[in-house]
């Protein structure tokens, strides 16, 4: 069993736009245990549509395909799909009649385009849109190929997907096999260092396997149990993650999509019932606002500093001139004197500090991604560490950032 993903519009053969629903499909397929082995894009085109299609059929199971199902007429999929199956289309009647009652309560006028969106192909199923007007198909074909066709807009085609489509499809693909997956959320340690350190693992890797996956600034590992219910899988789990543990533990801070690691230092704060505030140079409040993204973070975070130049750093966070003059702003002194100011000024448990080499120029003779940071809190020694990050500016800012986080965490 395996599945081809197409994505159809010329706005993205022209670079206009990228073509991210493909890669939603590509991991929701992932998730079902659903291989794919190609991706394409075509242009709103009849003929190159259907020779895309056409070799798609030949050698996949299940043909899914997003965009033009809307209704003006560059929007051929069904049309084209249709025609391949030699299939009429055919009026889904309840679609129609909200189609019409959405223009008739907008006293707007419906014009006979609208009531393509409402067609879908003889013998599929009708896939309901619940966030725009066009319907999905699904048609099961007893002699070639699956098609599964979505809207382009990526919200209507990810809500028709995630509530729609795949339940159908694990119904019919994925049989009896339960798959059960794990994120594990590394942060310290590199993409490159981490798989060497598993290579066993990952080599001799059948159920569960791992999936390494490098995101700026911090790496995930997806393990995916495949078997008859979930008890078992989870247990497969937890033995491949000691195995794990037991190697890369320290660098591990959490698990599952939305626990960012900003997110997961919050949340611990919290937990502990412990404060934290900072001022930043390089990274110019990309620190605090990341915190204050997270929700419930007003429980940890009262306030903090941007003390952007030298003279700030002194006059808002009451920093002895002589430090700068004598260590410079890229400095351990000055990242010390910055955190241990901050903490007492806001008077919080934690604060940290940040101040360093953004680039691309030197500073103080210091290369660019010459970073201190600095952390004082309430039963801790004040404590400064330097980094050395490299790329470009934002990349440099963003790491620093993220440093941040991994100071509290630890
Ligand atoms: P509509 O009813 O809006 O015309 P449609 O199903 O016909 O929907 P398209 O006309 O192909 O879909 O695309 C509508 C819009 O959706 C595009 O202009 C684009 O912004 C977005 N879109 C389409 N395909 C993709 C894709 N693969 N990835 C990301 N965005 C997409
Ligand atoms: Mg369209």
């Amino acid at each position: 069993m395996h599945a081809e993903v197409i994505a159809v519009g010329t706005e993205m053969l022209l670079g206009e736009i990228t073509d991210t629903n493909s890669q939603v499909i590509s991991e929701g397929l992932a998730q079902l245990g659903i291989d794919v082995y190609y991706h394409s894009l075509v242009g709103d085109n009849e003929q190159r549509m259907t020779e895309t299609i056409t070799l798609a059929a030949s050698r996949s199971d299940l043909v899914v395909i997003s965009g033009g199902l809307g209704p003006t007429p560059d929007d051929l999929t069904k049309q084209v799909v249709a025609k391949y199956l030699h299939r009429q289309l055919v009026v889904d009647q309840e679609a129609l009649a909200q189609i019409t009652t959405f223009f008739a309560e907008r006293h707007r006028e419906m014009t006979p385009n609208n009531r393509i969106q409402a067609m879908y192909i003889e013998g599929a199923q009708s896939l309901p849109n619940y966030v725009g007007m066009a319907v999905g198909n699904y048609y099961q074909n007893p002699n070639g190929a699956d098609f599964l066709l979505l809207p382009g807009p990526p919200q209507e085609m990810q809500t028709m997907f995630e509530q729609v489509a795949k339940p159908l499809l694990a119904k019919n693909y994925a049989g009896q096999q339960v798959l059960t997956s794990r994120l594990l959320r590394f942060y310290g340690i590199g993409e490159a260092n981490l798989v060497t350190k598993l290579a066993d693992l990952i080599d001799q890797q059948v159920n569960p396997t791992i999936a390494p996956y490098a995101k700026d600034n911090e790496v995930t590992l997806r393990l995916t149990a495949s078997g008859s219910d979930e008890m078992t899988d989870q247990k497969l789990l937890d033995e491949l993650e000691t195995k794990i543990r037991a190697r890369v533990g320290e660098y591990l801070y959490g698990y599952g999509e939305k626990n960012s690691l900003p997110a997961v230092v919050v949340q611990e704060l919290t937990e502990r019932g412990l404060t934290v505030s900072a001022a930043e140079s390089l990274t110019g409040g990309g620190f605090q606002t990341a915190v204050t993204a997270i929700p419930g973070a007003s429980n940890v975070f009262p306030g903090g500093f941007v003390t952007y130049a030298a003279e700030q750093k002194e006059a808002m966070l009451k920093i002895d001139e002589e430090v700068v003059e004598q260590y410079g702003v890229v400095s351990e002194q000055t990242a010390i004197a910055m955190a241990e100011h901050t903490r007492q000024i806001v008077g919080t448990d934690y604060a940290v500090s940040f101040t360093g080499a953004a680039g691309p120029d030197f500073l103080e003779g210091h290369p660019a991604g010459t970073v201190w940071l600095g952390l004082a809190g309430r039963d801790i020694q004040t404590q400064a560490k330097l980094y050395h990050f490299s790329y470009d500016r934002q990349h440099v800012r963003n790491s620093a950032i993220m440093a941040g986080f991994g100071l509290l965490q630890e």
